[in-house]
């Protein structure tokens, strides 16, 4: 009954704590995801938002360059000056271009740009055109190369690269009259500086694509000069600044004032990650929660089932016991022997004695019920004294005793002396403890004895010794009848 009602609290502990961790697990889930769309959300509009800071940002640095490029428009001596013109005298052409180099010094050192100056129809230039400029048109064609990218018919001047393979630099060139180009170039891995982005989105990928989606610049070194991922094609071609939340990548477009793109992508997976985490974390938090909620369940319950238990024990006792002899009772009895035959001990030799006692009813028709029962705590007295501990004593009736015990004694005769011995002190005692009662309402005491090996049951045995029991009473009571197997009488001492 105890481990049943232990196991019920076990088996509700385990329910309330799956109840627990699919509660939370469920809540987690649905906080997640909600978590999930709203960071998804927050980061597209936190990576438009930087989008189009480093849209401001590129655009000034190229208007920087733009600008400075315009200075040249300050004096008619700088950008009106044909070196091309065949009237020019030699001493006009060396004043002119002095004056021209100067300026052009100055302002190209001052803006540390990789290339400023002009260039002239004859291939021709003044200024800081470098070296690895010059060397990429060992045949000339200088000027034509630049003065083909002039796109722009209203302001003369375009932004180029690739320029006869060169994808380290990026060109703006301005046309200053019929014969004559300004060529300003930087690196574009200066625009590392340009293209900062806040550490949240150290993962993005920022592109600077031309028009036709070749990428000048990538913080992702390998892909300048290669087209665009395809997957980000069709962002790109969008001409209006737009973020698209996709299923691998955020990504955004913002155009430029020359017509660039800068297109930025940002995995999922980052943003997944951050997720990620806090589901492992509160995925930890539910476990721990859940294993907090058992072992303190289990103090609690133990706290409070230990008295129980305890008083279950005591009842359980009480049921099992006699309570006038503090015997076992009958069924405690039968299920005692029954286990201790189970156990083995069937294949032994065993003693089972019943005792009754003879005229009781007198005892207490005469002497009153109370003496009676005196008599039967006294009858138990005697049992318990003359059978030690390694028998089961019972009281399985009114006026009704059994005691068992096996024996390690291989010869039945043996046992059967060893026995005797102790009821003959039994009877003595008895005799002694009832002399009055004997002699008042002839109390006596009648036994049935069964010694024997290879029993099958308790009810086997019981059967043989009441049957032997049964025989002291016929034969005039007072008496121990032996029980004898099938062929012989009962032996009647
Ligand atoms: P027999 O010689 O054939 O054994 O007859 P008996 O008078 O001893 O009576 P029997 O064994 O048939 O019945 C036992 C009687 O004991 C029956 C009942 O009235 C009485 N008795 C049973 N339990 C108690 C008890 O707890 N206290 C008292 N005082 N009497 C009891
Ligand atoms: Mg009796």
């Amino acid at each position: 009954m105890k481990s049943s009602v232990k196991r019920l609290q076990y088996s509700l502990i385990i329910i309330l704590a799956a109840i627990i961790l699919t509660i939370t697990l469920v809540t987690i889930t649905v906080l997640l995801t909600v978590t999930d769309r709203t960071m998804k959300r927050q980061m597209v509009s936190l990576i438009a938002v930087n989008s189009e800071q480093l849209r401001l940002n590129i655009d000034s640095y190229l208007t920087e360059v733009e600008d400075t490029a315009a200075l040249i428009f300050s004096d008619e001596a700088y950008y009106a000056f044909d070196a091309t013109d065949e009237k020019l005298e030699e001493y006009d052409i060396i004043k002119s271009e002095e004056v021209i180099e100067s300026k052009i010094v100055d302002l190209g050192v001052m803006k540390n740009f990789a290339d400023f100056g002009i260039v002239y129809s004859n291939d021709k230039w003044v200024g800081l055109i470098s070296q690895v400029t010059d060397a990429m048109f060992p045949s000339g064609g200088m000027y034509d190369a630049f003065a083909s990218t002039i796109k722009n018919e209203k302001t003369h001047d375009g932004w180029s690269f690739g320029i006869e393979g060169n994808h380290e630099r990026l060109y703006y060139t301005k046309r200053l009259n019929e014969n004559a180009v300004l060529v300003a170039s930087f690196y574009s891995d200066e625009l590392d500086n340009v293209f900062r982005s806040p550490d949240e989105l150290g993962e993005m990928i920022i592109r600077l694509v031309d028009s036709d989606n070749q990428i000048l610049y990538s913080t992702v070194r390998d892909e300048i000069s290669r087209d665009i991922p395809e997957e980000l094609k069709n962002v790109a071609e969008s001409d209006e600044n737009m973020a698209y939340m996709g299923a691998d990548y955020i990504s955004t477009v913002n155009k430029c004032e020359n017509g660039w793109k800068i297109v930025c992508s940002l995995p999922n997976t980052t943003i997944l990650r951050s997720t990620e985490r806090l589901k492992n974390i509160c995925i930890f938090v539910a476990i721990v929660l859940s294993t907090v909620f058992i072992i303190i369940s289990l103090i609690i319950t133990r706290r409070i089932t230990r008295p129980i238990g305890g008083e279950l024990s005591i009842l359980n006792q009480k049921a099992m016991t006699d309570q006038m002899t503090g015997l076992i009772n009958k069924s405690s009895f039968e299920s005692i022997v029954s286990e201790r035959l189970k156990a083995g001990e069937n294949e032994m030799n065993v003693v089972f004695a019943m005792f009754d006692m003879d005229n009781f009813k007198q005892i207490n028709d005469n002497l009153g019920h109370a003496k009676g029962d005196e008599v039967i705590v006294k009858m138990a007295e005697l049992l318990k004294e003359g059978f030690d501990d390694t028998f089961t004593i019972g009281r399985i009736g009114g006026d009704e005793f059994a005691v068992y015990k096996n024996y390690y004694i291989e010869e039945k005769e043996a046992v059967t002396k060893i026995f005797d011995e102790l009821l003959d002190k039994l009877y003595e005692s008895f005799d002694k403890t009832f002399e009055s009662e004997k002699k008042e309402c002839s109390l006596s005491l009648s036994s049935g004895v069964l010694v024997t090996r290879n029993v099958e049951s308790f009810e086997e045995m019981y059967k043989k010794a009441d049957n032997a029991m049964y025989q002291s009473k016929q034969n005039g009571k007072g008496s121990v009848t032996h029980y004898k197997d099938a062929g012989g009488d009962a032996d009647e001492k």
